[in-house]
């Protein structure tokens, strides 16, 4: 991801802070700095540092509890508003996504609790309402924090955790889809309330109300997607008709195909339509500038993976997130490219069969329509 620098790497997932990170760090400084010299100036930044690293911490709590179930992290970044962790997918089994969505406040619950060990036990609400204040004892204030993190987290509302937590138990009862509808309209509930206080109160609940919303109806349009691609294989979306180049091509030779069809990506295939690469519109662009028209594609394509004709479409779409890769290249069972799978075919064909959910047109005609869930 570009503007957010890598520091390390914990168990495989890469460690990132977002640049606005760094310029919120700037911020606290200068503002602290304002209000009470560089001492405070210090003391704020201490403080925001500490609190994202039990926000890091959080977010590897989830990490290692999904790990439990062989999901994989390739990254978490820090963004000023708090952490994001890059999950290859979330476990579906209601019990599993249970445990990962509790298991990231579980870590702030512990953080707060050993800090309120060590404090005493002396530090109650008081000490939320002087968070500004530089005097207010460092843990106290970061313990405080933390028990803030766990309520916040817990509003059942996506993306919070608490929205996870509530379609999990849902969906003990019911299909995934449908617990993600509740919960999701439910989020979008507590959000109207929300922003109902807020026009009495806080302007930021506002804001918070916004954004609840907004990822509320994002998560159940999401799981929308992923059900209509259930039932249908790869060769029901893949586009067919596509140019290819051949390895000895040049990046000329692309550029022209690139002019002559709308296609943005080209597949190069060997003399046994073996795929070798996929040369992107992008990469096409930079070989161009940085070596010229004569260029080997070669050199310039990328690898991507390889999906068979029969292989689910929910399972193709997932690579292609997983992988990021522009396109996957469907193989026949004798290896040849038969097909390409881009998202944007994928997304025009789940346009075209939500628009008509009954019609028969296109290659699933000849087969019977997937089987539905029993409302
Ligand atoms: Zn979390």
């Amino acid at each position: 991801m570009a503007w957010s620098l890598t520091v390390g790497y914990v168990y495989g997932t890469a460690v990132r802070i977002h640049v606005t990170f760094l310029l919120f760090l700037a911020w606290i400084w200068v503002a602290y700095y304002q209000r009470g010299g560089a001492g405070a100036a210090w003391d704020g930044v201490a403080f925001v540092a500490l609190l994202f690293l039990c926000v890091l911490l959080h977010e590897f709590g989830h990490i290692f509890a999904a790990r439990r179930y062989g999901v994989k992290t390739p990254e978490v970044t820090l963004w000023p508003f708090g952490g994001i962790a890059r999950l290859e997918r979330i476990p579906e089994k209601p019990s599993e996504e249970l445990v990962v969505a509790l298991a990231g406040p579980a870590v702030n619950v512990v953080i707060a609790a050993v800090l309120l060990l060590l404090l005493g036990g002396n530090v109650g609400m008081e000490h939320i309402e002087s968070i500004e204040n530089p005097q207010v004892s460092l843990l106290a204030k970061l313990a405080a924090a933390n028990i803030f993190l766990v309520v916040f987290n817990l509003i059942p509302a996506f993306p919070m955790d608490g929205g996870r937590v509530l379609r999990a138990l849902l969906a003990m009862r019911m299909s995934h889809a449908q617990a993600t509808q509740t919960a999701a309209s439910i989020g979008q509930g507590l959000a109207i309330g929300l922003g109902v206080l807020g026009i009495f109160g806080n302007p930021m609940l506002i804001i918070i109300a916004v954004f609840v919303f907004l990822a509320a109806s994002g998560e159940a349009g999401q799981v929308q997607m992923k059900q209509v691609a259930q039932g249908l294989l790869v060769e029901d979306a893949m586009i067919t008709q596509f140019e290819t180049l051949g390895p000895t091509a040049s990046v000329g030779d692309a550029a022209e195909a690139l002019i002559r069809t709308t296609q943005k990506e080209f597949p190069i295939v060997d003399g046994a339509v073996h795929l070798r690469g996929v040369l992107t519109r992008d990469a096409m662009i930079r070989a161009l500038q940085a070596q010229g028209p004569g260029a080997s594609v070669l050199e310039a394509m990328a690898e991507v993976p390889t999906v068979g004709t029969r292989t689910p479409l929910d399972r193709a779409l997932a690579l292609i997130t997983q992988r990021g890769a522009p396109v996957v290249g469907v193989v026949d069972s004798g290896g040849r490219l038969v097909g390409l799978l881009s998202p944007e075919n994928v997304g025009e064909m789940m346009m075209l069969r939500a628009a008509q959910p009954d019609a028969r047109f296109g290659p699933w005609a000849k087969r019977s329509p997937p089987a539905r869930p029993v409302a």
